[in-house]
């Protein structure tokens, strides 16, 4: 075991050359190098072991190394680890398909696989576009997404995500066009939106929008009655709605998907993240059959002209495979309930301390936001000091740990995060 301050060779060298994300690189404290992972545990090489309070971008919902996603991985790996989709199928990812069409509601019965979370919504928005095209209307090119939004980092997602508070606004005016309204959280601005709608529903492909919590734009959570109305008005202006899962998707906050909960049906669902459990990229665009059905034609360009090449990878489809078992055999969703108790009690002691604007917690997702956050990298050492992994961003602290965190697990995260939000952030 080497001193908590001497770094491996890989860690200083590469770091001459890694393009890291999220991070202006001239100042940003060095990655802390990880070696190994285990259940809620980070293992750093200089021997510290952290408790991780978002499970990798809350991917990893079954906790690190689990042996029947390795188990399920290594025998994929053995016999067919990947093969194009272009032409050739295999097992795992139309049993994946089969599956997931069965787990959603309603009619969203068509699975369209990509590699990330940013790829899947551009497909969706793809979907949605030529969804107007294929039916002779060519006037409905842009999609209506929310304030307080994320899609993604690439060009189209960024495009939809929130142009002022987001990381993006750098690009403002440079993107292509849609429309990021304010979310209707209340009956004045349903009318504000309804009245837009009204003015530009011509033009509007589809409305996109996170359910129930709007994640990397600051945890912002909104009430099932707010989609219901979202419905409504897609019904009634024409536009498809699309339902962002990416975050959600998967048990994240309490039912297995969010539109459960609110009780809608999407016309597409987007889902990454948590479906291969955290370990292999995978994601995907499911559709109702509506949406698939305009598609379905003796013309050839009104086919879907969209196939990324490790589209349906078979060690990610066999993981993700893994994962919903898991799922199935195990009390995922009663432990997202144990962890919501334990979140709401643990994380109370903030409310009402000096510098607390709100304190709130869905599923296993649990929130604390300042009225500001001064120094954001001393803030994260003093976590990690504390043996915690949490990342806060802008003027939150949030934790979406693994389902099978215990419940001393979660209660040594929020008790980190009340240490340090008690002292001062
Ligand atoms: N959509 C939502 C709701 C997300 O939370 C994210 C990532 O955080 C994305 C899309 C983008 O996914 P990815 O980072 O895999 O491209």
């Amino acid at each position: 075991m080497t001193g908590p301050l001497s770094a491996p060779g890989w860690l200083t060298d590469g770091m001459r050359h890694v393009w890291l994300p999220y991070c202006q690189m001239k100042h940003a404290d060095p990655p802390l190098p990880v070696v190994a992972t285990a259940g809620t545990r980070l293992h750093l090489a200089d021997g510290r072991e952290l408790i991780d309070g978002i499970a990798s971008w809350w991917t990893a919902c079954h906790g690190y190394n689990h042996p029947h996603l390795r188990a399920a991985l290594e025998r994929q790996a053995a016999t067919l680890p990947h093969v194009m989709f272009g032409g050739l199928a295999h097992e795992q990812a139309l049993v994946l398909a089969q599956r997931l069409a069965a787990l959603l509601p309603g009619d969203l019965e068509r699975v369209f696989f990509a590699e990330s979370g940013s790829v899947a919504v551009e497909v969706a928005m793809k979907m949605a576009t030529q969804y107007w095209l294929n039916r002779g209307e060519r006037g409905r090119t842009r999609i209506l997404s929310f304030t307080g939004g994320y899609h993604g980092d690439t060009i189209a997602t960024m495009a939809v995500c929130d142009p002022e508070e987001g990381m993006h606004s750098l690009f403002t005016g440079l993107l292509p066009e849609h429309h990021v309204r304010p979310l209707p959280r209340d009956p004045d601005s349903l009318a504000a939106l309804e009245a837009f709608l009204e003015r530009h529903a011509g033009e509007i492909a589809a409305i996109l929008v996170e359910p129930l919590v709007q994640g990397a734009g600051g945890m912002l959570f909104h009430d099932g009655a707010v989609l219901r109305r979202l419905r409504d008005l897609a019904d009634r202006y024409g536009p498809l709605l699309i339902f962002d899962e990416i975050f959600t998707g998967f048990g994240r906050t309490g039912t297995m998907f969010a539109c459960e909960a609110a009780g809608v049906v999407p016309d597409i669902v987007t889902l990454s993240k948590a479906l291969t459990g955290g370990t292999l990229p995978l994601s995907a665009a499911v559709a109702r059959t509506r949406v698939f059905d305009a598609f379905w034609s003796d013309d050839p360009m009104a086919a879907l002209m969209h196939g990324p090449t490790y589209m349906g990878n078979a060690l990610a489809c066999a993981v993700a495979n893994a994962s919903l078992d898991l799922f199935e055999r195990e009390p995922r969703l009663a432990q997202v309930a144990a962890i919501h108790g334990w979140l709401s009690a643990g994380l109370e002691p903030c409310r009402g301390l000096p510098g607390v604007k709100d304190v709130r917690t869905l599923g296993a997702i649990g929130v604390v936001q300042m009225e500001r956050i001064g120094d954001l990298r001393a803030l994260k050492r003093r976590l990690v000091a504390k043996g915690v992994w949490v990342r806060p961003f802008r003027d939150i602290l949030y934790l979406t740990p693994a389902f099978t965190a215990t419940q001393e697990d979660v209660m040594r995260l929020c008790g980190a995060i009340t240490d340090v939000v008690r002292q001062g952030v």
